[in-house]
């Protein structure tokens, strides 16, 4: 069976590098948005960026499975580090992910649950083996975490540490949980991957800005060589 596998980011400089590889591709507007499809070795693809956040990850992957057919999604883009472990550069695969900001505590729900939700979304274990494998041949580390997901730019270390020990999460983003609930009720195979861009912090809007372009250029770069594991 012919794969279609679709590639996103949230922001154009997190899906920029893989455009520039593959170099030529056409351009199809849909739901307010550019999607970029291309034939990489035999095999289709389907490139976007979402805007950032969760509604617009979210639509984005339901548009990238429900029309355009993808039947494998890969995320790459930048994240702000929780875990000390965790620098500028570092890349972190998520293994199950969570929303941060989704608080109907008030019930004495946990946070993050709705009813007939879950706290966590797994990510699919085969790709996190294949990532693996492209870390080894690559000579790179490659950290595997949980990712905590919000429609907010985390620069404050007491919310940083609240993501952390609420979720037990090392890294956090605005779009990986989103892209997670929406994958898995499509029964679509995801893999979210980040670099890290900033620590979360007080600072983290200057080195988000200083390293966004490094750091997405990272995270793009092995997601190509995931793909071209799957291809192979
Ligand atoms: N510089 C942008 C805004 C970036 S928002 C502008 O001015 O338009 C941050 C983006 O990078 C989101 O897509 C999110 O997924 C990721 N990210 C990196 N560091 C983050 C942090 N500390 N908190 C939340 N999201 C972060």
């Amino acid at each position: 069976m012919k794969n279609k596998i679709a590639i996103m980011g949230a922001m154009p400089e997190e899906i920029a590098p893989i455009l520039q590889r593959l170099g030529s591709y056409t351009t199809i507007e849909y739901a307010n948005n550019k999607y970029y499809e291309a034939n990489y070795n035999g095999v289709d693809l389907v490139i976007a960026y979402s805007k950032i956040g969760k509604v617009f990850s979210a639509l984005t992957a339901a548009t990238m499975i429900e029309h355009f057919g993808a039947q494998k999604l890969l995320f790459s883009g930048v994240a702000g580090a929780i875990s000390d472990q965790l620098k500028v550069g570092d890349l972190i695969v998520a293994t199950k992910l969570a929303q941060h900001d989704l608080d109907i505590s008030a019930f004495g729900h946990p946070y993050g649950y709705v009813p007939e939700g879950s706290v966590y979304v797994q990510a699919d274990t085969t790709m996190i083996q294949l990532a693996n494998e492209v870390a080894s041949e690559m000579g790179k580390t490659l950290q595997e975490g949980v990712i905590a997901t919000g429609d907010q730019f985390v620069a404050n270390e007491e919310r940083k540490n609240w993501i952390g020990s609420t979720f037990a999460a090392d890294a956090l983003e605005m779009e990986g949980a989103s892209v997670a609930v929406v994958c898995d009720a499509l029964k679509v195979p995801f893999f979210i991957l980040r670099a890290i861009s900033d620590a979360a912090d007080m600072d983290a809007s200057f080195s988000f800005d200083e390293f966004l372009e490094t750091s997405a250029l990272e995270s793009a770069e092995f997601v190509m060589k995931m793909v071209d594991k799957i291809v192979d």
